[in-house]
């Protein structure tokens, strides 16, 4: 069998300080246990277990004032195996100007998420996010779905997913954990088919393995992206999970490499 090379297009990582008491707090908000120490260290030993030659980095700004440190940390920590995508925070009032500036630096995207940022994905505030990262040709991962520390509050769910698009058609958008967390059944009415990146962490262990196997095989191939969450999800285990579906080769390589190797150039 020939070796598949994999990117992991959703993992999380802090400064090794950070990490020390960041894990054991989220550790304990989504009741969920961490599979690294959540360092940039931990996370390339895990790779090295799983056989993962490169993950995306998905920072989030918590707060407005974390653009700046979290941009900082992603230019010292990035190399050829860490490709770490920045955040601004949506209530920013530079966030055009830092949108810009995450571009400038070489950076190929920016990661935001509607529960941590206290947003809805097709509100208002939103489009001129949306419109800057057009703009700048940026790379833009948002949780979609409920998430499993916040109350279950529809911030982005498929049909804000469509309306953001039917907005901004060009935008590339990267939906996470299959469309929708917990909501498989709406990105089954709403986005299956359609040509909009699912990036696929957090759901396979969620999905009996027929509606996985009916879903990945029922969207555009050149959609669908190979991601773990990790820490919170093992890397190892989310692979196995998605290779026991049995996929054509074709599809698989796809998923795990070409898909988002295509997207990062
Ligand atoms: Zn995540």
């Amino acid at each position: 069998m020939t070796k598949t090379k994999i990117l992991d297009f959703h993992t999380h990582a802090f400064p090794d300080k950070v990490a020390a008491r960041a894990i054991p707090a989220l550790e304990n908000a989504g009741d969920i246990q961490a599979c690294t120490d959540g360092t940039c260290t931990g996370l390339l030993h895990s790779m090295d277990q799983a056989g993962i030659a490169k993950s995306v980095i998905c920072s989030i700004a918590t707060r407005v004032e974390q653009f700046q440190p979290i941009l900082e940390w992603s230019q010292h920590i990035q190399n050829t195996r860490l490709i770490p995508f920045p955040s601004v925070h949506p209530d920013d009032p530079d966030h055009m100007q830092h949108i810009r500036e995450i571009h400038k630096q070489g950076f190929k995207g920016i990661k935001l998420h509607p529960y941590y940022q206290d947003f809805f994905l097709a509100e208002e505030k939103m489009t001129s996010i949306y419109a800057t990262a057009l703009e700048c040709e940026l790379l833009l991962v948002v949780h979609t779905g409920f998430d499993i520390a916040f109350p279950r509050i529809r911030r982005a769910d498929p049909v804000q997913v469509d309306k953001v698009l039917q907005q901004f058609p060009e935008l590339r958008l990267i939906t996470t954990h299959l469309g929708g967390w917990d909501d498989w059944q709406e990105v089954e009415r709403v986005l299956i088919g359609r040509p909009i990146y699912l990036e696929i962490s957090f759901a396979l262990e969620y999905l009996k393995p027929q509606q996985a196997w009916r879903l990945l095989t029922s969207h555009p191939e050149e959609y669908l992206l190979f991601g773990t969450d990790c820490p919170w999800a093992d890397q190892s285990r989310s692979l196995k999970q998605l290779r026991e579906l049995e996929l054509s080769e074709t599809l698989f390589k796809k998923i795990l490499w070409e898909n988002g190797t295509a997207l990062l150039e």
